[in-house]
């Protein structure tokens, strides 16, 4: 049991990052610089997030999967227990789907580059500097050689 619990830690971390838009790698750097704008690599730790560019788009058929099923939940919803007007009702879900999309947008590359990290595709260029120090308490190492 306490192998089982282990061997799911780093996938449970890896996706903790991911909802938190952090580098599934490392933890500490943005995935995001701003807005929908993705990074090419962690700021922390340099990994590089999409080795082929336009990657992580698959995380959007994961959204629109998601959206799918919530749209004919939603169908059944309003068909059966409103009486609403058709139109209305069209316009309505158009409106949730796009809200829905640009909300889930981050969270969705977020999980798909976490994905593609648990299976070896997230990782630094092999000539990479890193221009931060690594905060004292995990990596004092990594300061001691810097001198
Ligand atoms: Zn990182």
């Amino acid at each position: 049991m306490m192998r089982r619990w282990q061997m799911m830690r780093v996938p449970l971390r890896a996706l903790r990052r991911a909802l938190r838009l952090r580098c599934p790698a490392c933890g500490y750097g943005d995935l995001f610089a701003h807005g929908l704008r993705l990074n090419d690599t962690c700021p922390y730790c340099q990994s590089r997030f999409e080795r082929t560019p336009g990657e992580s788009l698959g995380g959007i058929y994961l959204t629109s999967v998601m959206t799918l099923l919530i749209l004919i939940v939603g169908f059944v919803i309003f068909d059966l227990a409103l009486d609403a007007d058709a139109s209305l009702f069209v316009a309505f879900w158009i409106g949730c789907v796009l809200v829905f999309n640009l909300f889930l947008y981050r969270t969705a590359r977020a999980l798909w580059i976490a994905i593609s990290y648990l299976h070896g595709g997230v990782y630094p260029d092999p000539d990479y500097e890193r221009e931060y120090y690594a905060p004292p308490e995990k990596h004092s190492h990594a300061r001691q050689r810097s001198e």
